[in-house]
């Protein structure tokens, strides 16, 4: 293997980056290969909370922790329950496993944060893995959906539940649930709605159907509504009424 080694990484989302930032103040050479054209192709979904014994952890060996700690919000660890048929908030506080140290952060800044942080040319928008193969000397061969071909001698897989490069390693593929989450926005909640949700999150559980609702920067609200079904009832719902139905 030649050194320094040339490293792929796959997927420029908070794993890939964080990868790459890693290694990259380690002195790596590091390209990371991101589907999406940009940072601002769509909207990254949902905050995320980042724990003190995992997350922190990796933004610390980043360099970004105390940058991180300056934006994240500390006040959205609030969690409520709420009954999904009053409405009335039978449980709140600060979660159930006790720890206070896991604010939350906008995917989207996040994304940022790491993306300031490394080289301009390291992320390479608009490359979809679409094959990997053997090479000659151990390495790589790198297929991308835009026509583009790239070696490596090291790739790491960062590209998410439906990663292509798992294939390499393993013949497992996702299995579905048989719950299915919807995301939508609420830009301007209402006083009244603002308040049942307070800081942080509200999770309302009502059989096979759930509402999450989290506030994310901005008074800007996340909505998920999961739902329990086969998804061929899901197909038949969406193809007869539509998405926003
Ligand atoms: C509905 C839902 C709700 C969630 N809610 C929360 C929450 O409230 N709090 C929390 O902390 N976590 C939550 N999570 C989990 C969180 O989203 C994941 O842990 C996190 O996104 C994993 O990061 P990742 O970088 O590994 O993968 P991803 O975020 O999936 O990023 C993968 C990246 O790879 C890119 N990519 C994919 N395929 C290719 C390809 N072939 N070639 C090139 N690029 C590719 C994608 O465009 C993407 O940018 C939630 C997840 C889901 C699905």
């Amino acid at each position: 293997m030649p050194h320094p080694p040339r490293i792929a990484i796959i997927g420029g989302g908070p794993a890939g980056l964080t990868a790459a930032l890693i290694l990259h103040r380690g002195g790596h050479r590091v390209s990371v290969y991101e589907g999406e054209s940009s940072g601002q192709q769509r909207t990254q979904g949902g905050t995320l909370d980042l724990h003190e014994d995992s997350g922190q952890v990796a933004l610390q060996r980043a360099g970004l922790l105390e940058a991180f700690r300056a934006v994240a919000r500390h006040e959205g660890q609030e969690a409520r329950v709420g009954d999904p048929w009053s409405g009335a908030i039978t449980a709140g506080g600060f979660g159930p496993e006790g720890s206070m140290d896991k604010p939350e952060i906008d995917r989207g800044d996040l994304r940022q944060l790491l993306l300031d942080a490394l080289p301009a040319d390291a992320v390479q928008w608009g490359h979809c893995l679409s094959a990997m193969e053997p090479a000659d000397a151990g390495r790589h061969s790198l297929r991308f959906a835009n026509g583009v071909q790239a070696e490596a001698d090291i790739v790491i897989g960062a590209d998410g539940a439906w990663s292509k490069v798992r294939a390499a390693l393993s013949a497992c593929q996702p299995l579905p649930t048989g719950i299915t989450f919807f995301e939508g926005w609420i830009a301007q909640p209402a006083a009244d709605i603002a308040a049942m949700v307070g800081q942080g999150s509200l999770f309302c559980f009502g059989g096979e159907e759930a509402l999450f609702v989290q506030r994310n920067s901005g008074d800007r609200f996340c909505v998920y509504a999961a739902l329990k079904r086969p998804s061929d009832w899901l197909d038949a719902q969406i193809t007869q009424q539509g998405m926003r139905a």
